[in-house]
């Protein structure tokens, strides 16, 4: 499973040149504007990763809000309550309403005025395929699989540039028995070595856990580790010491099918996997690795990417 990183074979930009080229700041830690070069790679990725897209799957694109109920039943909020960020709105009458205005006018603190809507900032771009494919029924036999997207929001300001408060996030996601699964998620771990070489990137895969909330958390991560249920594609952006986690392949097993009731042509809970790719952590692999000129990457790399 562990395949030792490749030295890069250009001197690599330093982060903050990269920053000054392709994002530029908003005044918020982990918010940025990505500038026409950034996107041009964003969307070579994105076309490279419909490349590996099977026939049968179907492809969803997700606003970047989604029903707090759905969230909440889910289990982020137990899990991850830190991260997430909750819409809220002025409502109520129009006098109210100006009211809150006038106190801002005023240089006076609005936001009492809020209230919590029925919408969350989506965490990860999944969420939303479970409650939509229980409500269509049954799993046909030999599993669904989905191709979704969405920008995600997870609170975790910091000035890394790989730790975004907002960012993109691809999925293919399963649907089916453990087995099918299973093998959903063995063949995407396979697969991503092909996807990473075609970037010329640098990489290493290894078990991983999920950032849980609190001491509790803690214990769970290490089960979550013991039962081989998260592993990343790791890409050494900073350093080869601590390197980025860019892609994460997770096993759910029957947790979103218990909580939506999701059930297989035989009856039983079915078992939900995915696979994420981190696209804005891609592209900025892409140019920590090959260089700020897109015209000096390898021309295997801009093939790839149809630069
Ligand atoms: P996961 O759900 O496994 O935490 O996240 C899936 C993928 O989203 C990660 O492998 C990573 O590539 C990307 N991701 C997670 N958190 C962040 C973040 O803070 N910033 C950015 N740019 N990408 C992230
Ligand atoms: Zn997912």
């Amino acid at each position: 499973m562990n395949v030792a990183f490749k030295q890069p074979v250009h001197s690599t930009p330093t982060l903050d040149s990269i920053a000054e080229a392709l994002l530029l700041p908003s005044g918020i830690d982990g918010v940025y504007a990505r500038t026409a070069a950034f996107e041009q790679i964003v969307g070579g990725l994105t076309d490279l990763i419909s490349e590996y897209r099977g026939p049968a799957t179907e492809v969803l694109r997700f606003p970047p809000v989604m029903s707090r109920r759905q969230v909440e039943k889910s289990g982020y909020l137990k899990s991850f309550p830190h991260f997430l960020g909750c819409v809220s709105c002025l409502s109520g009458e129009e006098v109210e309403i100006r009211a809150a205005v006038d106190r801002h006018e005023a240089g006076e603190d609005w936001t009492p005025a809020l209230a919590p809507a029925d919408l969350v900032l989506s965490p990860a771009a999944c969420y939303p395929v479970y409650p939509l494919a229980a409500s269509r029924g049954q799993i046909p036999a030999g599993g669904l699989v989905f191709d979704v997207a969405c920008d995600c929001f997870r609170r975790e300001p910091s000035k890394m540039l790989d730790r975004l408060q907002s960012f993109r996030m691809r999925e293919y996601v399963c649907i089916g028995t453990p087995a099918e699964v299973d093998v959903f998620r063995r063949r995407w771990m396979k697969t991503a070595e092909d996807f990473a070489g075609r970037l010329g990137l640098s990489w290493h895969i290894d078990y991983a856990s999920d950032p849980f909330f609190g001491r509790g958390g803690k214990l769970m991560a290490v089960s979550q580790i013991e039962q081989a249920l998260k592993f990343e594609l790791l890409i050494p952006v900073h350093s080869a010491d601590k390197p980025t986690a860019c892609m994460s392949f997770n096993c759910h097993r029957d947790h979103f099918g218990t909580t939506w009731n999701i059930r297989t042509s035989d009856g039983e809970v079915a078992h939900t996997g995915c696979v994420a790719f981190g696209i804005d952590r891609l592209a900025l692999a892409l140019f920590a690795t090959h260089g700020l000129e897109l015209s000096r990457w390898p021309a295997a790399v801009r093939k790839s990417l149809a630069l």
